[in-house]
């Protein structure tokens, strides 16, 4: 008998779940509440996700059954969930690049053994040095992310000298005082730790900590005694379906090596392209379309170009009237779901009339007898005072362009002076 089934509820599953049946429930709700199909779902995501990570771990879940939420608080192996991306993205296939390393060392100090299921990659040798990830943003279309695939990127790192194995000269030798560290072996260096920057006493970079360098007569020609040499090589980038801005893709060993020890890490970061046509909100693609005011009255077709190169025609139907501003959706149109491609997101279009400029007098009483005038209410008293009404021009790149605020953003960098500044 448990103490308490709340996190049993939230997966919907009996406290009898099996492990199986715990992952099925998860995998259904996580897809369904992920803030990128579901913005709103937020919370609730959170909550699946809390109760995935204790009921997925037979320690907590053990804890939690005997002694409720409270027991997990109090239970020493960490009373705090993890993020609930991490959760989703390590379920749906592996960690999300550098973000997964920080994870690992949390768990470590935990001191359980009973880490979280899909953690057990073990990938990552610790003690061993190696050089700071290397981070490229990788620009990317809209087109690109709908349907994935492959990307080249050249890079360039500090890798050992081949010519002398690193080494910086010839095997024997002959070897001076460190000019860098003055033969200390340590120099003082900086290390960036989170947002900020950390100093710290490291083994002198030139000499590898040994106070001495290879004297200048027996140095090795390639690297002139640097001991690395700048190595170019064109990697081979695997874009997900579905990817977003910000989204990181580790390329492990890539990155920058010193002799002797293992080669550092290249991270790649998504950088998205603003597109023409649409907007990305999540998995949801957003579009203006303009209509003319004969076809918001009485229907019209128009097609629209995807993301992934077919064509689509919309229809409102003749008799049907579509108001200026009006949003319609069509449905699985969006982009896909990353690491589920087949849960797509929508394709929501905002329509705006363009109204003709004038109408000729001759057709007034022709539009009234079509469309009647509301009657008027308020009665005129002879006392109001009139006045006129002029056009009224919105400044340049104002708020009426709400959805393309980033471009706007690229106008104020590369422009001295904004358009819209008029001087009278
Ligand atoms: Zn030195
Ligand atoms: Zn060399």
């Amino acid at each position: 008998m448990v103490k308490e089934t709340e996190y049993y509820d939230r997966l919907g599953v009996p406290p009898e779940a099996t492990p199986e049946e715990l992952k099925k429930a998860y995998r259904k709700l996580a897809l369904a509440y992920h803030p990128d199909k579901n913005p709103d779902g937020g919370e609730k995501f959170k909550q699946i996700s809390q109760a995935y990570e204790v009921l997925s771990n037979p320690k907590k879940r053990l804890r939690y059954d005997e002694g409720g939420e409270e027991a997990l608080q109090t239970g020493g192996a960490g009373g705090g969930f993890r993020n609930p991306m991490d959760i989703f993205n390590m379920f749906f296939g592996g960690g999300m690049g550098a973000d997964d390393e920080d994870d690992e060392d949390d768990e470590g100090g935990g001191g359980g053994g009973g880490g979280f299921p899909f953690f057990s990659k073990g990938s990552f040798r610790r003690g061993q040095k190696k050089p700071p990830p290397m981070e490229h943003p990788l620009v990317m279309s809209l087109e690109q992310l709908m349907i994935g695939g492959r990307r080249k990127l050249k890079l360039e790192r500090k890798r050992p000298c081949g010519a002398c194995q690193g080494r910086g000269g010839k095997p024997n030798a002959f070897t001076q005082t460190c000019t860098s560290c003055h033969g200390k072996g340590v120099k003082l260096t900086y290390q960036q730790l989170g947002p900020g920057l950390v100093e710290m006493h490291g083994s002198c970079p030139i000499c590898g900590g040994s106070g001495r360098v290879i004297a200048d007569a027996d140095r090795c020609h390639v690297c002139v005694g640097n001991r690395t040499v700048t190595d170019t090589k064109i990697s081979q980038v695997h874009v997900e379906r579905g990817m977003s801005q910000g989204m990181r893709i580790p390329l492990r060993g890539e990155g920058e090596q010193e002799p002797g020890e293992e080669p550092g890490d290249v991270v790649i970061i998504i950088q998205e392209k603003p597109h023409h046509t649409f907007l990305r909100r999540g998995v949801d693609l957003h579009m203006d379309m303009k209509v003319s005011l004969v076809e918001s009255l009485c229907g019209f077709q128009r097609t629209v170009s995807t993301l992934d190169g077919r064509s689509l025609t919309i229809t409102k139907a003749p008799g049907t009237v579509l108001e200026p501003g009006a949003q319609m959706m069509v449905r699985a149109e969006g982009l896909p779901l990353f690491r589920n491609p087949y849960v797509r997101g929508d394709l929501i279009i905002k329509f705006s009339v363009e109204f003709p400029e004038k109408v000729d007098s001759h057709f007034v009483s022709e539009f009234e007898s079509l469309f009647p005038r509301p009657t008027m209410s308020q009665e005129l008293t002879g006392e109001e005072e009139h006045v006129d009404m002029m056009p009224f021009e919105q400044p340049e790149g104002g708020l009426g362009d709400r959805d393309h605020s980033i471009y706007d953003e690229d106008k104020m960098d590369t422009e001295d002076q904004p358009t819209g500044c008029r001087q009278s």
